[in-house]
């Protein structure tokens, strides 16, 4: 039993605490919880906790069924939602086979493993999230109308809007669990709003991602209202998107900053900019999984569409915010396409894997697009030598599928598994007839 394992225990007792969920995430990004009982938690601590993955999502294959959740005991919280008494605590787990060795398929050991690859070359990955989602009037069935819970826009002060309540309740809960928020305000879309988590290196972060979906829900609920965090719900207003802004950390020094540079950006971070450019097409079906999520890049409203960097360029795939004179340690890069429905452990490897890969190889880095890249022409783009994001969730796993990086960075389980999902998905989405095909053509053809 080490320091950490005793400490929860110890806490396990002294809070009363009944029920102890053990959280992990299937490859889908969907959150799974088994709940223990507090006298089970020294052996699960010890030999984790057995359970049937054959049921999880792209856990295992049927016949190697036997999976074991064991419990990291840093991540150990109460669920402030739980209340007081006989209270509830959580943590993360990893997931391990029979013979105690990492799963495979476990998304979280997926970003560890990259996390450790970028660790023997120096580096710490921070990742520091902007999470956008609606809030909808709670409805009966999915073919009900949304009714988004107001009407404010973007940084709107609604005089006894219901959303500053909501953001309130959201953040004092995320707080009492650990989890900084630096900043929330209402977004661009009715009922849209933004939490910023604070930087944080990117393993406590995608946990921290999957608390956060957790808790945004439950204060929904309990508000009567519900919480989605489908990237593009309502055709006409911005999807949610949940930018996502990078650094590399040496010791306690900002590997991306370097005074006097251009944009203060250093030699590393311009070669991982490349990296994420160079290898953006092949990773978006990560980082955007569902066929909804092409609807959002491609829907206007600030979404990026197109491959290109620039310096507080909001049209940009990744933007370098403005540099704060002194403040050295804030150089970062914005990756602005991923949203809010990936699984947060797959998109923060391949996002990180690609960077690498700009370092290791040494990619040079294009010039900064100063443009709004959405006004110009096709032909302007090509000249500028700027591509499309993928278009579709058929054109992005078409890209995902022969790209070395991502298999990779997945390992084989994780990527056929992804791949096979994700044709499933667009298979299924393919053969719709929707009610805009009814609308526009039934009466006409
Ligand atoms: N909602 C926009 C997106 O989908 C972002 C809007 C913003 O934060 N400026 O990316
Ligand atoms: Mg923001
Ligand atoms: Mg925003
Ligand atoms: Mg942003």
């Amino acid at each position: 039993m080490d320091r950490q394992q005793e400490f929860v225990l110890r806490t396990v007792e002294e809070r009363d605490i009944r029920f102890i969920r053990l959280w992990f995430t299937d490859v889908l990004g969907v959150l799974k919880s088994v709940a223990v009982a507090p006298a089970e938690l020294e052996q699960a601590f010890v030999e984790g906790i057995g359970f049937d993955g054959s049921s999880i999502e792209g856990l295992t294959r049927v016949y190697e069924a036997d999976m074991i959740a064991k419990p990291d005991p840093t991540t150990f919280q109460v669920l402030p939602w739980r209340g007081e008494r006989h209270g509830t605590g959580r943590m993360f787990c990893d997931i391990l086979t029979p013979d105690g060795s990492p799963s495979l398929a476990d998304s979280r050991n997926v970003l560890k493993r990259t996390l450790a690859k970028a660790s023997d070359k120096g580096f710490t990955f921070y990742t520091h999230p902007e999470v956008e989602f609606y809030l909808f009037n709670q409805v009966s069935s999915p073919d009900a109308p949304l009714v988004p819970v107001d009407t404010g826009g973007y940084f709107d002060h609604l005089a006894r809007g219901s959303t500053h309540d909501f953001r309130r309740a959201a953040i004092t809960m995320l707080e009492s669990m650990g989890i900084s928020v630096e900043f929330s305000h209402h977004e661009a879309g009715p009922g849209q709003n933004e939490i910023d988590l604070r930087y944080a290196d990117a393993l406590a972060t995608a946990d921290n991602l999957m608390t956060f979906r957790t808790v945004v829900k439950e204060v929904a609920l309990e508000q009567g209202v519900f919480a989605s965090f489908m990237p593009k719900p309502l055709a006409n207003q911005p999807g949610s998107g949940m930018h996502t802004h990078m650094s590399l950390f040496e010791g306690d020094r900002n590997a991306f900053h370097e005074p006097g540079a251009q944009f203060e950006l250093s030699k590393t971070a311009r070669q991982f900019i490349a990296g994420l450019l160079v290898h953006a097409g092949e990773i978006t079906a990560v980082t955007n999984q569902h066929v909804n999520s092409y609807k959002r890049l491609w829907g206007g409203a600030e979404a990026p569409s197109y491959i290109c960097w620039g310096h507080n360029n909001r049209s940009a795939l990744v933007r370098v915010p403005m540099y704060k004179p002194g403040k050295g340690n804030s150089s970062r890069v914005e990756y602005r396409a991923l949203d809010s429905a990936a699984n947060p452990y797959l998109a923060f490897a391949v996002l990180l894997a690609a960077g690498m890969k700009g370092i290791e190889e040494g990619y040079e880095l294009p010039e900064a697009t100063e443009d709004d890249v959405w006004e110009l022409t096709d032909a302007e783009r090509r000249a500028l030598g700027i591509s499309p994001l993928p278009e579709s969730l058929d054109e992005a796993i078409e890209l995902m599928e022969s790209s070395e990086l991502v298999a990779e960075t997945l390992g084989e389980h994780v990527f056929d598994y992804v791949l096979r999902n994700k044709r499933n998905e667009w298979a299924a989405y393919r053969s719709q007839v929707t009610p805009y095909e009814l609308q526009t053509s039934l009466q006409f053809l």
